[in-house]
């Protein structure tokens, strides 16, 4: 059955292992809300344990038709709730979703857009668990002074509270995926986060495309500004600085513009 669904260009791996479906099920706390959007389904695996959890609105959002075909087949979920769309694409709003958690054994082409797609949202996204290859889940989970130390992590890390749970091996897949994944959850902060998003993400960005280079070398973006060079941390390189000194960076630059 699998076979016959399979698409290449949707990078689809679907998940075999029911243990392991349920396990990242049940990662999901339900606290605070009772909505859970769930992004790729593809068959159901994860949507199935969802089923049996105590939310009371379940959303899908799957590219494929095919697919979607098949949900609204096999899983009694009011069919508008079955929805064919591109994940970043989808703009909770227009839906009237303001407070969801979100789950998915995503695809891994776009996982990086995912989650600049969450990160777009964070005011109305209190939780997600999600599959990534390993290497990302690494990635958005590392601290300063690590390899692995990038853009990804200090963007997630201000507004979420992220945890690595566990690895995934290749063979509970079909078809077989070239890579290891993992499940990652991202809580989020409990503290609101004050700074202007946009340069934020500027400023990371522009820190981590030249991550060996002073940070007064780096951000010379931003050099029109008055007071530049009493900014603070300008003499660090982006990979020592902590999550949170990011944010005090931006809005040291913020206040200077
Ligand atoms: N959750 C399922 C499938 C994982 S494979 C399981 O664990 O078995 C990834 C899924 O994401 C596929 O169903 C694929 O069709 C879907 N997908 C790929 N790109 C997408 C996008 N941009 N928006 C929504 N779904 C997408």
């Amino acid at each position: 059955m699998h076979k016959l669904f399979f698409k290449k260009k949707f990078d689809q791996h679907f998940l075999k292992d029911h243990n392991i479906a349920k396990k990242i099920v049940n990662h999901l706390s339900f606290k605070n809300y009772n909505t859970v959007v769930e992004v790729g389904p593809g068959l159901g695996i994860l949507t199935q344990y969802l089923l049996i959890n105590p939310c009371n609105h379940i959303f899908l959002i799957e590219i494929d038709e095919e697919l979607i075909s098949f949900l609204k087949k096999n899983f009694s979920i009011s069919k508008n709730r079955i929805i064919h769309r591109d994940f970043l694409k989808w703009n909770p709003e227009e839906m009237k979703l303001k407070n969801f958690a979100i789950i998915g054994n995503f695809p891994y082409n776009i996982s990086s857009q995912i989650l600049f797609h969450i990160l777009k949202y964070n005011q109305y996204i209190p939780e997600c668990i999600g599959m990534f290859q390993k290497e990302v889940a690494k990635r958005i989970t590392s601290h300063k002074g690590k390899k692995t130390y990038g853009i990804l992590s200090v963007l997630v890390q201000t507004f979420y509270d992220v945890k690595y749970l566990f690895t995934v091996k290749e063979k509970v897949f079909f078809p077989t995926p070239n890579v290891q994944s993992a499940v990652i959850s991202l809580k989020r902060k409990n503290e609101t986060v004050y700074c202007n998003k946009n340069m934020l993400f500027q400023c990371v960005k522009v820190a981590f495309n030249q991550r060996r280079k002073k940070l007064k070398n780096s951000l010379q973006l931003f050099n029109h500004i008055s007071n530049f060079n009493r900014i603070p941390f300008l003499d660090k390189r982006a990979e020592e600085l902590s999550v949170k000194e990011f944010l005090q960076l931006t809005k040291e630059i913020e206040i200077r513009k």
